[in-house]
């Protein structure tokens, strides 16, 4: 059997909805990656989130059977960072308007973070910190006004919480952009190439696969950055949001989880209006996408799903929508 991993050296992993979610892992997870590891591969965890230190994450996944040091770690912080440090002069003062994990990236990169703007003041870094408050945003937005540069380490527009959906670093950046119009911060976190690119050099990749469970920011950046990805649907995108991607959000593999990257690729094969995989055939008739069979088990829906997608994007991009609703309604153990 050949396996997935077999045509990489190394894997990126998002963490949400990937590896863990909330405080538990993700079933399979902490088997798969000293699975990978067994074989060589080398494993990198990578978040957006600018306000957990790496040790925290080193800390969290260690708790849930996954044993990880500071360096398989690459937040969106130490990305910006290191953005940040080919962009201004050494000891530039920078106002942190963010976490204390944020400032520790910028100071072991030699900036000098304070969290009180100055005349001094080269240049705002923001980042995700739920104790920010509406004057610490002022205070970002006085300082760009008066001639600092602008950087922020994400965009993400949401976050899952146990309580609900969250308004994520996006929301902080849309309320700084009333009084800091047409201003675009560079960016390192996902779906810009920064964070990836820092991961890629960390593991030292030739071929590195990224796996992730949201297409924009996740499987965007891969293709952002030319790596193909693994989509799982472990997390918190599903069918309906893969049927609807354009090119840019569209992965390369698609598995129920991490497993999927020490099992045998799902392969599908576009015929002109049919899609094969493994066994399963979608086709276009009168608009719409149909099966020729409804797999009754998980395996088989996914690989149902992806003849079904590769199909739809196929006629997306020869110019024809297709209806999948009803297809997609009939796969009832994907989510
Ligand atoms: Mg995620």
């Amino acid at each position: 059997m050949s396996r997935l991993i077999d045509r990489y050296d190394a894997s990126g992993f998002d963490l949400d909805g990937v590896i863990y979610r909330g405080p538990d892992a993700v079933p399979g997870a902490a088997a798969a990656i000293a699975g990978l590891r067994d074989l060589g591969v080398k494993v990198g965890f990578v978040t957006n989130n600018a306000q957990r230190p790496p040790q925290a994450v080193v800390d969290h996944l260690n708790r849930i059977g996954i044993p990880t040091v500071a360096a398989d770690v690459v937040t969106s912080a130490q990305a910006e960072a290191r953005l940040m440090a080919a962009e201004l002069p050494a000891g530039a003062e920078v106002l942190v308007v963010g976490s204390e994990a944020l400032a520790d990236e910028l100071r072991g990169v030699g900036l000098a973070p304070v969290f009180r703007r100055s005349a001094a003041t080269a240049a705002i870094v923001v980042g995700f910190e739920p104790s920010l408050t509406w004057e610490d945003f002022n205070q970002g937005c006085y300082a760009v006004q008066a001639g600092a540069r602008y950087f922020a380490c994400n965009n993400d527009q949401t976050r899952p919480t146990d309580q609900g959906i969250a308004i994520g670093m996006g929301g902080m950046l849309a309320a700084m952009e009333r009084a800091l119009p047409g201003l675009e911060p560079p960016m390192a976190g996902k779906p810009f190439r920064p964070l990836l690119d820092e991961t890629v050099r960390r593991l030292g990749a030739e071929r590195m696969v990224f796996v992730g469970d949201r297409l924009d920011t996740d499987i965007e950046g891969a293709v952002t950055v030319g790596l193909d990805s693994l989509f799982v649907l472990s997390g918190s995108h599903g069918k309906a949001h893969l049927a609807a991607a354009g090119p840019q959000e569209r992965p390369t593999w698609l598995a129920w989880d991490v497993r999927g990257l020490l099992e045998e690729p799902r392969v599908a094969v576009v015929e002109g209006a049919a899609s094969h995989c493994r066994g399963v055939t979608a086709t276009v008739a009168d608009g719409a996408v149909t099966l020729d069979v409804t797999p009754a088990d998980a395996e088989g829906q996914a690989d149902a799903l992806w003849a079904v997608l590769t199909l739809t994007w196929a006629q997306a991009d020869a110019g024809t929508r297709v209806n999948v609703t009803e297809v997609l309604e009939a796969l009832d153990l994907v989510p």
